[in-house]
């Protein structure tokens, strides 16, 4: 014990020195100067934290910015950047969305409304005419996941029957209240989902996710958290990062497994921290088509008492129906530890008309951080579930009257159909020389790479011959999604064998340049400055509203 009382003798000494020190630094000072420095110290510090600690971007991510502005900013060689950017800008404007010859953009209101026969007419022959890809055919890789004449009049009718429904007020359109209601329950049902989970329609994956996101980010408030952080996998859906962007939340990704691409477990364990206020699996995620480790990331999320989203905007229509009709895949669904919400694509392989997706949770208390509710408005008392104030119940009754028609069983049969057309793609890729296939897919995606030649070539090539594919960057690759049309008899040969003789002719010179759209992509991959990349895609997204060509 001896040696206790000297250490603390010893420090005493210590403290005494450093208080004889403290005073006599202090004594030439008057109060008011120290009262005044401590207090702007303080302030100081509490910056310094906030902008350390408490910022929505990393210290790395923000220094990086900082850098590139620099780079920018500097005299000749910015100035130089930017009149390169601009140029490629404008090229890229005008070629994007050319109009067909003898086509001109109307751009005023007609001075006297035309009669209803004359607008379906001029909707039909100059509008619905303009459309050159045979999607209906299966040349596009997902976008659009079900058509069918019987199916689509369906659709007609019952959109006609809906059409001046809005559940803003659901008192005066019971019907379509009750089918979304409904709708949600269904869905729960077949997610295994107990008698506490609860769920709301969206207007599609990205409003499902961005509300898991808001969800999650109010209890984390709650909580205490100051910068709530979503830690996902970099192969989860870019709605994620959006989230981030528009609620002012850290964005964490995690990478994937080079070979298998699942999610890397072990970073993802090392990077959960305080401020973690969700996890998310993806099944599958869409850049590789792979179902991830819902249950792993489960348990995680339990142990650290965070929640589990599993992102199944692309599987949530296949899995449980695939495992129902005796396939071998995962649970990926309430039925799993720790999962919190699921997201689920009813405008996907949910075969429904677009504007329709599911977010379920596994209990109300967790969805209660979705919603929106104004007890102060002068316009009165305000609620609304998701992001949207009006909506159409046309859209929720053609969810509802797809699910009631398509049933179980045809669920089932088109989950088999999907899954085992692209186990027939897969299999012959894998045997086409030139070509890879990422990962192991599990359901709907596969993501197709080259370790000879420029991938992107070969997504030209296809384009011209006709098809729409996917492009995936870090690795570069073509992606391919398969639908309900693509399941009907040929269509797969057909694009195996466009696939076979396009990757024949870049095979014959492997290392050829890549040229037009493909060397832009190419380009834009490289660049480390992703603020150029943005701005040229804000060039695009700039010539989507053109009009005048
Ligand atoms: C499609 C998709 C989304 C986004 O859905 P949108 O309907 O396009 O908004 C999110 N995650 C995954 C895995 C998807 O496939």
């Amino acid at each position: 014990m001896d040696v206790v009382e000297d250490l603390k003798e010893i420090s005493k000494l210590y403290l005494n020195d450093v208080y004889v020190l403290i005073n006599q630094q202090c004594s030439g000072h008057k109060a008011w100067e120290l009262i005044l420095g401590t207090f702007l110290a303080t302030l100081a510090l509490g910056w310094l934290w906030q902008e350390l600690f408490l910022h929505e971007l990393s210290l790395f991510q923000r220094s990086k910015l900082f850098f590139f502005r620099v780079v920018r900013s500097l005299p000749v060689i910015g100035r130089k950047i930017q009149e390169e950017l601009d140029k490629t800008k404008a090229s890229i404007a005008k070629d994007l969305f050319p109009l067909p010859p003898g086509y001109v953009y109307n751009t005023h209101l007609p001075d006297k409304g035309m009669t209803y026969e004359a607008v379906f007419d001029l909707a039909q022959s100059k509008y619905k005419s303009m459309e050159k890809i045979d999607w209906q055919g299966g040349r596009l890789s997902g976008g659009v996941y079900n058509c069918g004449e019987g199916h689509d009049k369906l659709m007609a009718k019952i959109y006609g029957l809906f059409v001046g429904d809005n559940l803003l007020y659901p008192d005066v359109f019971p019907g379509t209240r009750k089918m979304e209601a409904e709708v949600v329950a269904m869905c729960c049902d077949f997610f295994h989902g107990g008698p506490d989970t609860c769920g709301t329609m969206t207007s599609g994956g990205t409003e499902s996710i961005l509300m898991a996101c808001k969800a999650y980010r109010e209890r984390a408030y709650k909580q205490g958290i100051k910068t709530p952080e979503i830690l996902v996998a970099c192969s989860a859906h870019a709605a994620f990062a959006k989230a981030a962007k528009y609620f002012k939340m850290r964005y964490t990704e995690v990478p994937v497994d080079p070979q298998t691409k699942l999610v890397n477990l072990r970073a993802l364990r090392k990077k959960i921290n305080k401020n973690t206020c969700m996890l998310v699996a993806s099944a599958p995620s869409f850049p590789y088509g792979v179902i991830e480790q819902v249950e792993d990331i489960g348990q995680l999320g339990k142990r650290f008492n965070i929640p589990v989203h599993v992102d199944a905007c692309m599987g949530g229509f296949i899995i449980p129906f695939a495992k129902r009709a005796g396939l071998d895949l995962p649970s990926i669904d309430f039925a799993v530890e720790g999962v919190t919400s699921i997201s689920a694509d009813a405008h996907k392989y949910g075969l429904a008309p677009k504007g329709s997706s599911l977010i379920l949770y596994k209990n109300s208390k967790y969805r209660m951080g979705q919603f929106y509710v104004n007890t102060d408005w002068c316009g009165g008392i305000y609620a609304s579930p998701a992001v949207g104030g009006s909506r159409s119940g046309a859209i929720i009754a053609t969810c509802w009257a797809t699910m009631m028609a398509v049933g179980t069983d045809g669920y089932m049969d088109n989950a088999v159909k999907v899954i085992q057309t692209r186990e027939y793609i897969e299999k012959h890729v894998r045997d086409i020389p030139g070509l890879c296939v990422y990962g192991k897919p599990d359901v709907n995606i596969l993501s197709i790479g080259s370790q000879c030649f420029d991938i992107y070539r070969l997504g030209s090539a296809l384009t011209a011959q006709g098809w729409h594919m996917f492009t995936v960057q870090y690795p570069s690759g073509v992606n391919f999604a398969v639908t309900k049309m693509h399941t009907a008899p040929g269509v797969a040969d057909i694009f195996l064998k466009d696939l076979r003789d396009c990757t024949a002719e870049i095979m014959k010179d492997p290392k050829a340049k890549a040229e037009g759209i493909a060397a832009v992509y190419g380009m834009a991959e490289g660049l480390p400055d992703r603020s150029m990349v943005e701005e040229f895609v804000h060039g695009y997204l700039e010539a989507y509203y053109n009009t005048t060509n």
